[in-house]
C-alpha cells in the first residue's frame, strides 16, 4: 500500500476534496477544466472524477463504503453563537477565547504559534512533547487561551463558508520588515466579514530593517488605526524568533476577550466545530473537536456533519486521555465512524438511533441541494435584504490606482448611509483575481471593478460560483448602479458572448497615426461592430471597441475563421505580434 492512499466517498464537494488531498480548490477546479469539467467549489463530483484529480496530485483514491456529503449550517451568525445567545444569562460563564492566526505568507505565523506554545503551555510540563491536533491551549496569569494552530486563510475561509466560524479573536501577523501585503489585506477582509476583532502582532521586530512606523501607517490606511494614534487596534511588537513580546500579545488577547464577553454555558447543550480530522493507522478516524457550548464527555454520542459515533476516548493536545472537555477546550476524539470535514458542526445526541436519523436527514438535504450553486447578484441580494435575510450589502472593490480607489470608497460609503448598510470588505488596486472571487463567494459579496479587468480564470470561477462582477470606468455609473440596486430597480445585467478569436501576425503603422493588427481569425468571427479584448499571455492588455475591420483594402462587416484581416482597435496602438484579439458582443441577460 502506498502511503498516499486516500479514502474518498462516492460523492464529494470540491472544497472537501481539496482539504483531503491537501491542495487548493482553485487547483482542482483548474484540473477539472483541463479535463472539460466545469465545477464550482461547492459542487459535488463523483468518486471517479475525484480519483482522477487526486491522482494528478499524487494520491491513490479508494472508495469509502458510505457517501458523506457535508452539513451546511446557514445564516450569518454561526449556530453555536445563536445557541449561546439563547442560553439563560445566569448559566453563562467566561470561557477561554479562541484565537486564530492569519497573515501573509512568511510573515511568521507558524513561528509565532510555536513560540507561544513553547513558552506558555498550560500545566508547565517543561519540554513536554505536544501532539499536533490542530489546536492547543496556553495559560497567561492563570487564564486559558485556545489557539487554532492550522494557520492560513484556506482553513478559515472553509470554516466561514460553512457558517461555523470558530474564532473569537484574530491575531494578524505582519512582518515589520515587509509590511501590509495582499494576504494581510485578505485576512483583514475575512476578519471584518466574520466580525471578529483583530490584534496585530508586529513580528520580526528584531530585524535590522524592521520599520514599525511605516507598517503602522499602512495598517492605519487599512482601517486598523493603532491605539497609540487614537484608533482602536492593539498592535503588539513581537519577535517569534527571539520569543519576545509573547507575554504582551497574550495580555492583549485577554484584554480584547474581556471586552468581548466571551461566554458559554458549560452545563448546556453540547455544540462545537470540527477543527480537523485524520485517519490514524491504529486508532481509526481521529477528529479534533472544539467545544463551543456545553461539556463533551467520554461515551457521548456525537453527530458531526454526516458522521456519527460513540466517543471511545478523548485526548488533550498533550496526548493525555481526558474524561471531558468544556467550552473552548479542543480535544482529539476516537469513536466516530468516519472522518468528518473541518468546519462541520457537531452536537451530542441522546441515542444512536437519533444520530442515524439526523445523518439520514442531512444526507437527503445535501443531495437535494447538490449542484444548486447560489446566485449572489445585486438584485438577489437586495431581494434578500427586503425579505430580512440580509442586513447589508458586502462589496469587494478593485480599482486601477490608489488615487481612484479612495473616491470610489468614499462615494460608496456615502451611499451606505441610507436604508441599507454597505460593507466594503476589501478595497485594493489591481485586476480582479480568483482570490477576490473566492473571498466574494465565502462572504456573499459582489465584486465591483473600477477601470480594471477581471482576469480570465477569475471570470470563469465567478461564473461557476455565481459571483457577480460589475465593471465600471466612470464613477457616477458605478454609484448610480449601486443606488439603483438599493432601490431594487437595477437595469438588467448584460452577459458577454464571444463571437470569435484572432491572432496578430504583423503590425502596420498608419500614416495618420495608430496601428493596424494584421491578424488571422482562429475561430468564430470578428465583427466590425463588436467589442474587443486583447490578451498577451495571461494579461488582458486592452478592452474596448473594434475601430476598423478590413479585408485587403475593403472595409468589411465581419471576418470568418481562416481568413486574414486588418483589425484596428479604438484608442489603442500598443498591439504586438502574437497578441490574441477576442471579439465579443453584450447581450441582455434574461431575467431568471
Ligand atoms: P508563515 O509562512 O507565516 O508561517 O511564516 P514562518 O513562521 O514559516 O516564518 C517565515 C520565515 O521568517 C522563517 O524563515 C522564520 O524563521 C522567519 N521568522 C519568523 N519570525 C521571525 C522573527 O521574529 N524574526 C526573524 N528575524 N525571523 C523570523
Amino acid at each position: 500500500m502506498s502511503d498516499k492512499q486516500i479514502e474518498l466517498p462516492a460523492l464529494i464537494t470540491i472544497r472537501d476534496l481539496a482539504q483531503k488531498i491537501d491542495t487548493s480548490p482553485i487547483q482542482i477546479i483548474k484540473n477539472l477544466m483541463k479535463n472539460g469539467v466545469m465545477a464550482s467549489i461547492n459542487q459535488t463530483v463523483d468518486f471517479d472524477t475525484a480519483a482522477i484529480v487526486a491522482a494528478e496530485i499524487g494520491y491513490e483514491a479508494v472508495l469509502e463504503s458510505q457517501e458523506a456529503p457535508v452539513e451546511k449550517e446557514t445564516g450569518e451568525v454561526p449556530l453555536w453563537r445563536q445557541m449561546i445567545a439563547n442560553e439563560d444569562e445566569a448559566a453563562l460563564t467566561m470561557r477561554a477565547p479562541v484565537v486564530t492566526i492569519l497573515g501573509h505568507v512568511d510573515h511568521g505565523k507558524t513561528s509565532l504559534l510555536d513560540a507561544i506554545r513553547d513558552a506558555n503551555v498550560a500545566g508547565g510540563e517543561a519540554g513536554g512533547i505536544t501532539q499536533h491536533i490542530g489546536a492547543y491551549q496556553v495559560e497567561h496569569h492563570g487564564k486559558p487561551i485556545t489557539f487554532l494552530d492550522t494557520p492560513g486563510h484556506a482553513a478559515f475561509t472553509a470554516m466561514r463558508a460553512r457558517g461555523a466560524q470558530g474564532a473569537d479573536v484574530v491575531v494578524l501577523v505582519v512582518a515589520a520588515d515587509d509590511g501590509v501585503m495582499p494576504q494581510t489585506k485578505e485576512a483583514i477582509a475575512h476578519a471584518k466579514a466574520a466580525r471578529v476583532p483583530i490584534i496585530v502582532a508586529l513580528n520580526k521586530i528584531d530585524k535590522a530593517n524592521a520599520n514599525p512606523d511605516n507598517v503602522k501607517k499602512q495598517l492605519g490606511d487599512n482601517e486598523l488605526v493603532p491605539d497609540e494614534w487614537g484608533g482602536n487596534t492593539i498592535i503588539v511588537p513581537v519577535s517569534a524568533k527571539q520569543k519576545s513580546g509573547i507575554e504582551d500579545l497574550l495580555e492583549a488577547i485577554l484584554l480584547v476577550a474581556d471586552n468581548a464577553g466571551i461566554r458559554a454555558n458549560a452545563k448546556g447543550e453540547v455544540i462545537g466545530t470540527v477543527i480537523e480530522a485524520q485517519l490514524d493507522k491504529s486508532k481509526g478516524p481521529v477528529a479534533t473537536l472544539l467545544v463551543q457550548n456545553g461539556t463533551l464527555n467520554t461515551g457521548d454520542i456525537v453527530v458531526a456533519g454526516t458522521v456519527h459515533g460513540r466517543l471511545r476516548a478523548l485526548f488533550d493536545f498533550r496526548g493525555n486521555t481526558v474524561q471531558k472537555a468544556g467550552p473552548s477546550v479542543p480535544v482529539a476524539v476516537m469513536g466516530l465512524s468516519e472522518l468528518p470535514a473541518a468546519g462541520d458542526v457537531f452536537r451530542v445526541v441522546a441515542s444512536e438511533k437519533e444520530a442515524r436519523q439526523i445523518v439520514a436527514e442531512r444526507v437527503e438535504a445535501a443531495r437535494k441541494q447538490a449542484g444548486a450553486a447560489k446566485k449572489m447578484t445585486l438584485e438577489e441580494l437586495f431581494a434578500r435584504y427586503k425579505a430580512g435575510e440580509a442586513r447589508e450589502l458586502n462589496l469587494i472593490l478593485k480599482a486601477d490606482v490608489q488615487g481612484s480607489l479612495e473616491p470610489v470608497v468614499n462615494e460608496i460609503n456615502n451611499l451606505g448611509k441610507g436604508e441599507i448598510k454597505i460593507n466594503v470588505l476589501y478595497a485594493e488596486t489591481g485586476n480582479i483575481t480568483e482570490n477576490d472571487v473566492m473571498l466574494a463567494s465565502a462572504s456573499q459579496a459582489i465584486i465591483v471593478g473600477f477601470s480594471v479587468q477581471a482576469e480570465v480564470p477569475a471570470r470563469r470561477l465567478a461564473e461557476t460560483e455565481g459571483v457577480s462582477i460589475r465593471l465600471y470606468d466612470i464613477i457616477y455609473r458605478l454609484t448610480e448602479d449601486v443606488e439603483k440596486a438599493l432601490k431594487g430597480m437595477l437595469a438588467p445585467e448584460f452577459t458577454e458572448k464571444v463571437t470569435g478569436k484572432a491572432v496578430v501576425l504583423v503590425v502596420f503603422g498608419l500614416s495618420k497615426g495608430g496601428k493596424v493588427a494584421g491578424s488571422k481569425v482562429l475561430e468564430g468571427e470578428i465583427r466590425r461592430n463588436g467589442k474587443a479584448r486583447l490578451t498577451r499571455g495571461k494579461d488582458i492588455v486592452y478592452e474596448g471597441e473594434i475601430g476598423s475591420l478590413k479585408h485587403e483594402k475593403e472595409d468589411v462587416r465581419e471576418m470568418r475563421t481562416g481568413f486574414e484581416c486588418g483589425i484596428g482597435l479604438k484608442n489603442f496602438s500598443d498591439v504586438q505580434v502574437g497578441d490574441l484579439i477576442e471579439c465579443f458582443v453584450l447581450e441582455k441577460k434574461e431575467a431568471e
